[in-house]
């Protein structure tokens, strides 16, 4: 079957190099073959987290990392800020995990604003916050900086941090933040195939993971972080994901970061303008656009173009592409373009020219 390329906000198309490393023979988990990889790739991790912390690899996909961060770090009442399907779930997976959870919730489309925040913690009410910084179903990103400054108010909130479609796509330098715990799955900006998680936390996250009674075995930070300081994973990890990240890291400090960081937003704008010249508004809030995807405005909002984006779809995959027709409460009444991972100039040319062939037919 003709493979049809993954334009979606995830999992996003992986490499030939990427499927070759992630093919590399199997070594055991305990051996100084696995301790040497994971201790090569340590400070180019670091490096990228902009962090002197370690950084953990957990075989699951983010959820088991989000859900992990709640039962590790919520011990009175966890504030979780709510504007779009997946920091919505965030409230439901706190609750199921048996925490106190309150939601702050705006319209999606719209970012989380600090000032918010700042309102709902003064309460005195929560120990632990979660935000997602670039939220995928509508392609809004919250000002992290802003609302991670709030962490000197009350530094004894757990801030943390989902970067899942984020993550290697712009700075996020977690130390300098002074957030708690930063995530990113490995199917979204990284580029890698689903079933990794790259995450940190901070001292003070630490200290006081150490002292949740119920936070379980998997998503244990303690073991994570005991782990890591010997190169090892708690438990026996995904070693063709390990071994593909090393690849996937090779290729972003040859790109080099900053030019990374600067293709992302070009082709971010590049797609903006593709949608404004043909005639849509995009969904999320003037001046929160995600530089990962662009999630056009089909209907959901007043203004702007609609079409039939079932039609949309189907007409593209034609041509060899996957398009995201919308995710959830939003599905048909907005579209989802992603440029993140791999994608140049040149391949999301491809990717216009067939959604203007598209057009033509619709
Ligand atoms: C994709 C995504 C998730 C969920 O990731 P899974 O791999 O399904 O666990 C969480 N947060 C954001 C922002 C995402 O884009």
């Amino acid at each position: 079957m003709k493979h049809v390329k993954l334009h979606i906000p995830g999992p996003v198309e992986v490499s030939e190099k990427t499927f070759r490393a992630f093919c590399s023979p199997m070594i055991g988990h305990r051996g100084q073959g696995f301790k040497d990889l994971y201790a090569r790739m340590q400070p180019q991790l670091q490096t990228l987290l902009s962090t002197r912390q370690l950084v953990y690899l957990s075989t699951s996909s983010a959820w088991g990392v989000m859900e992990g961060a709640i039962r590790n770090l919520t011990a009175k009442k966890v504030l979780n800020c709510m504007c779009g399907a997946f920091s919505d779930k965030w409230l439901d997976v706190s609750r199921r995990c048996g925490k106190e959870a309150d939601g702050l919730q705006v319209p999606w489309g719209s970012p989380i604003r600090a000032s918010e925040i700042e309102k709902r913690l003064a309460t005195g009410q929560f120990d632990a916050l979660t935000l997602i910084h670039n939220e995928t179903s509508t392609g809004t990103m919250s000002p992290l900086a802003e609302i991670a400054a709030l962490k000197q108010k009350f530094p004894d909130v757990m801030f943390i941090v989902d970067a899942v479609s984020s993550m290697t796509a712009l700075p996020i330098k977690f130390d300098e933040l002074g957030i708690d715990v930063l995530l990113a799955g490995t199917q979204k900006a990284f580029a890698l195939p689903p079933g990794l998680t790259v995450f940190t936390c901070s001292p003070a996250a630490l200290a006081k993971a150490a002292t949740a009674k119920d936070r379980g075995y998997y998503f244990d930070f303690v073991e994570f972080q005991k782990n890591a300081a010997e190169s090892m994973t708690p438990s026996t990890p995904s070693i063709g994901h390990v071994y593909a990240l090393a690849s996937k890291l090779e290729d972003f400090f040859a790109e080099g970061l900053e030019a990374r960081y600067a293709r992302h937003l070009k082709l971010a704008t590049q797609t903006r303008q593709w949608a404004a010249g043909h005639g849509f508004t995009l969904f999320p809030e003037a001046g929160y656009e995600s530089v990962t995807l662009t999630c056009v405005n089909n209907g959901a909002k007043p203004g702007g173009r609609t079409v039939d984006v079932a039609k949309l779809q189907k007409l593209v995959k034609d041509q060899g592409f996957l398009i995201d027709g919308g995710y959830g409460k939003i599905k048909g009444t907005t579209f989802r373009l992603s440029n993140m991972g791999d994608e140049t100039e040149a391949t999301m040319a491809q990717l216009y020219a067939a959604l203007d062939g598209a057009m033509k037919q619709l």
